[in-house]
């Protein structure tokens, strides 16, 4: 117990639903509200917290950098920006990397330096081919490009320039591509659609057909990045690599903090056409320096692919003895579809039994935990879990 009392929220935006409970502190795969309730956290800031609540090695390069230097501003270089873009360039295989604060702002960034490299490639030709059920953020270009049914009517008008095509349907993608293509963006895996992987195959050919087209394949890694799925990219899983990636989420390990990472052929901003005030400040940027030092260990990552299939096969066996449906997803994104009930319903029991798991849809349940989350801290998901299930 903390002996907080609970703070009035009626000043706070209503911009979501939540639940009448107020978060306090959390440590690992624990959460604890003001009251003193603890919850074991299977969202972990949307696969956001990759080392879990308040890691140590977090904590201390906050404490370290703090008191060294917070921010510079953009207009200078600054040794750790220098650090975590060479650790992303050397792990990605892409030259460029361009620091900003949030996944949206990445994906937005991708864009404009799409449109720019059309201008410059393509006789001006701006449209980019996404897949409907995709998100890649909530900016007004953003959320144009996004496939996400919910946001067709909001904000009109959009962004123009994208043009959609179902996910996994390669002739599709194919007819869409014309001379006003610039760019193909995907995700991986449809995280908010409610963890839809595109195949392993889709993804080569899509490669593959891009490159013969003389697109860019842009890769949303928000959300399936850094050790996700059990390799630091979810690209490397399928043997191929983008021209234009996209990270936020588990990059900061909670901290805000993205990247847009490019290849030297397709980085063609010049000075004027991008910035941000908060951009590649040390603070975050050690941050995301730890967190690869951390995640990108060959130890590391063989353990996120061990655990996900620990989690994985816990989840099958509780699908098949209630009769639900499939577990879809690679490595720590994972989900169980339901056949029957409401998924909503299964998050506000669990909730009450003190467990975080999220409902992306009304027949799914998606399990993002951190990607050091114990045996034990599953098995004691499950246990809460199955009285939860219909
Ligand atoms: C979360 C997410 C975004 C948006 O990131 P923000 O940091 O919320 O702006 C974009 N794309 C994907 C795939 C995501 O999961």
């Amino acid at each position: 117990m903390n002996g907080m009392t609970n703070p009035s929220t009626a000043h706070v935006m209503k911009v979501t639903e939540r639940p009448p409970i107020v978060m306090a502190d959390g440590h690992g795969s624990w959460l604890r509200d003001t009251e003193g309730r603890e919850y074991l956290d299977f969202i972990q800031g949307w696969a956001v917290n990759c080392l879990g609540h308040s890691p140590a090695v977090i904590v201390e390069t906050l404490r370290t950098q703090a008191a060294r230097l917070i921010n510079c501003s953009p207009a200078f270089h600054n040794e750790r920006m220098a650090r975590l873009t060479a650790l992303l360039a050397e792990s990605s295989g892409l030259d460029r990397v361009w620091l900003a604060n949030s996944g949206a702002e990445a994906n937005e960034g991708a864009i404009k330096l799409a449109r720019k490299w059309g201008g410059a490639h393509r006789g001006g030709a701006y449209e980019i081919v996404t897949t409907i059920g995709s998100f890649h953020g909530r900016t007004l270009a953003t959320m144009s490009a996004s496939g996400k049914a919910a946001f067709e009517p909001l904000f009109e008008p959009k962004v123009p320039g994208f043009v959609k095509v179902p996910l996994n349907d390669l002739d599709a993608m194919a007819r869409a591509i014309s001379d006003r293509t610039v760019a193909v963006m995907l995700e991986p895996i449809q995280g908010e659609a409610g963890v839809i992987p595109a195949g392993d195959d889709y993804l080569r050919a899509v490669r593959a057909l891009t490159r013969e087209r003389g697109v860019l394949l842009i890769l949303d890694e928000i959300q399936t990045g850094i050790g996700r799925t059990g390799r630091l990219y979810h690209y490397e899983n399928v043997g191929i690599r983008p021209d234009i990636l996209t990270l936020a989420k588990g990059l900061g390990a909670g901290v805000p903090l993205a990247a847009l990472v490019a290849s030297s052929d397709a980085a063609c901003f010049e000075p004027g056409d991008q910035g941000g005030t908060f951009g590649g400040n040390p603070l975050m940027a050690a941050v995301g320096c730890a967190v690869l030092e951390t995640v990108n260990t060959p130890a590391f990552l063989a353990n996120v692919r061990e655990t996900g299939a620990y989690l994985a096969e816990r989840l099958g066996t509780l699908a098949t003895s209630h009769g639900h449906g499939e577990v879809r997803g690679r490595g720590l994104l994972l989900a169980l579809a339901l056949t029957r009930g409401d998924s909503n319903k299964v998050v506000t029991e669990a909730m009450e039994r003190g467990l975080l798991v999220n409902a992306p849809r009304p027949d799914t349940l998606r399990f993002m935990p951190s990607l050091t989350v114990s045996r034990a801290e599953i098995d004691e998901m499950i246990r809460c879990l199955e009285p939860c299930l219909p």
